[in-house]
């Protein structure tokens, strides 16, 4: 999990830039009151114990003391504890405090190495034998931490062991090794209870479930088969199914709720011929999930809000960290950045959008994970309606389309912040329109607006004016002044959430089309639409 860098003041930007240049998937968490981040926060207390509490590394550049007293609270109840360190703002002391068991000394090291500096490890049998026992490599898992560390607090005492399995990355552990000890360190798949071991299973099983549809749950049939041969539950490495059950969702839910990768193979990819339910390999090594059949593709459109980080919701800003495939326009792609060396980039015209979503489809269809960027809401005039003509129109050609697991995740509409830089213009019923009439007739747009200004709705214009629709705009005001007075207070939106943001308010008599182009959000008020100061808003009355 990529960790947080948590920075208090400006002070301690330039340190963690250095770490972060080490860990490109890391981010840098803000004071926003304070300093411009990768990721703003308000309260330091309770962003690291929310941090803490999702499981996320958290390197902290401030003193311990600020960084214990705002976890104090978490530490009693014992969950999954993510490394935590405390780095001194310059750079010039890395201190582990919590985390031993998930590499806090591994990281603690890679930094102090960024660094240049010694990091300040304590931990006992980390420094008596060079590496934390208790923090077996990716692909192996340690069986029983409290075991663990009676294990290691044994062999402090004076105690001897053996290596029982092949543990590479002990062979330079300065552990007291004697062929006779009666204690071992146990490499293996086996489920075994055995007090004077440390024992640490290679996940290196593979099940495979020929059959998702029987009403018995996957999980039990899973726990059984391993049972049956004496393996211990984490020596499982990863499911895997046919690739027509791809999207069961009793497949889905049996792999997290065993916290193992679902895969799928066209076949079972190797012999299951005497199996009599689940079908299980044991091989002699920890498995690399990665190079056994493919994982179910997701294909997720996103709407970045109208251009402030802030304004983006964390669920796209999760999407896009987990993106392995980034697609857009040009400009909406470099709002989503920055991306790491092993995200692609493809970026497409904005005029592409159809193929750009045959594209996402065809990515993910590969089994991996794919993002397309929308700015605002993508299903606002944007990429969510082009992914789902995508899928309409080629579904029958792809089927493996269907297979693909969509997601639509919602963001900040250009219209929604305009109103509320403006005040509450759509306080009351509004209607949404895109001016523009690439895609639809122009009658319609014009009766539209008719029906509308007829309605009394406040109107809310996408898309007003571009070189290729000069007159349009226009027209459109001719038709609203129908049915509004000269009075009626317009709010003009350009650039909202960007760097060059400009909003203004006019009247309707004012309007005219060069204060307005692309860029700019048109909100024209219905007979009730009043201005208050610098505010304009619509009442929830009616009268
Ligand atoms: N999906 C987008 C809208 C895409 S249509 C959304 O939900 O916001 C593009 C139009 O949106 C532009 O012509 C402009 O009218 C409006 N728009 C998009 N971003 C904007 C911004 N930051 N400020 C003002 N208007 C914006």
């Amino acid at each position: 999990m990529p960790m947080a860098l948590v920075v208090l003041g400006a002070g301690a930007l330039a340190t963690a830039r250095r770490i972060q240049a080490r860990f490109p998937e890391s981010r840098v968490h803000g004071l926003a009151s304070r300093v411009s981040a990768d990721i703003a926060y308000d309260d330091f207390g309770a962003h690291v114990r929310e941090l803490y509490a999702a499981g996320t590394p958290i390197v902290a550049l401030c003193s311990a003391g600020i960084v214990i007293r705002a976890l104090a609270p978490c530490l009693a109840d014992k969950g999954a504890e993510p490394p935590v360190l405390a780095i001194a703002q310059d750079g010039s002391a890395v201190v582990p405090l919590l985390g031993g068991v998930r590499g806090v000394n591994v990281l603690a090291r890679d930094i102090g190495a960024a660094l240049d500096v010694a990091p300040a490890i304590t931990t006992s049998g980390e420094l008596r034998f060079g590496q934390c026992l208790l923090a077996p490599p990716e692909g192996y898992a340690l069986a029983d931490i409290e075991q663990g560390k009676r294990f290691v607090s044994d062999l402090l005492a004076g105690e001897t062991t053996r290596i029982e399995g092949h543990a590479p990355w002990l062979d330079d552990a300065a552990l007291p090794r004697a062929d006779a000890a009666s204690r071992a360190v146990r490499i293996t798949p086996l489920a075994v209870s055995d007090a004077d071991s440390l024992v640490i299973h290679p996940r290196c099983v593979l099940a495979w479930i020929e059959d998702s549809s029987r009403d018995d749950d996957i999980v039990e049939r899973v726990r059984r088969a391993m049972h049956e041969r004496g393996l211990a539950p984490l020596a499982l490495a990863a499911l895997i199914a046919p690739v027509r059950d791809m999207t069961a969702q009793s497949l889905a839910d049996a792999a997290h709720a065993l916290d193992v990768p679902l895969r799928f193979c066209d076949a079972a990819p190797f012999d299951v011929s005497d199996a009599r339910d689940i079908a299980l390999q044991v091989r002699d090594a920890p498995i690399d999930v990665q190079t056994i059949g493919r994982a179910r593709g997701t294909l997720t459109v996103i709407g970045l809000g109208p251009g402030s980080a802030a304004l983006m919701t964390p669920a796209a800003k999760d999407a896009l960290a987990a993106a392995q495939d980034v697609l857009g326009y040009e400009t909406y792609v470099r709002m989503a950045g920055p991306f790491r060396d092993d995200q692609r980039v493809h970026i497409t015209d904005n005029r592409e959008e159809l193929q750009r979503a045959c594209h996402a489809f065809e990515l993910a269809s590969e089994g991996r994970r794919v993002v397309v960027v929308s700015s605002g809401d993508p299903g606002v005039f944007a990429m969510a309606a082009a992914v789902l003509e995508a899928l309409d129109e080629g579904r029958a050609a792809h089927p493996e389309w269907s297979a693909v697991k969509l997601a639509i995740v919602p963001g900040v509409s250009a219209s929604l912040a305009t109103a509320a830089r403006a005040g509450a213009p759509l306080g009351h019923d509004f209607c949404v329109m895109s001016l523009s009439d690439n895609l639809k007739p122009w009658s319609v747009i014009e009766k539209r607006i008719a029906h509308a200004g007829e309605a009394d709705l406040v109107m809310a214009f996408y898309n007003p004016l571009s070189k290729a629709r000069p007159w349009q705009f226009d027209r459109a005001i001719e038709i609203v002044k129908r049915y509004r007075g000269v009075e009626t207070p317009v709010v003009l939106g350009r650039d909202i959430g960007r760097p060059a943001e400009a909003l203004r308010v006019v009247t309707l008599g004012e309007l005219k089309s060069d204060l307005v182009d692309m860029r700019t959000m048109v909100i024209v008020g219905s007979s009730t639409t009043r201005v208050v100061g610098d505010w304009v808003y619509t009442p929830r009355w009616y009268g």
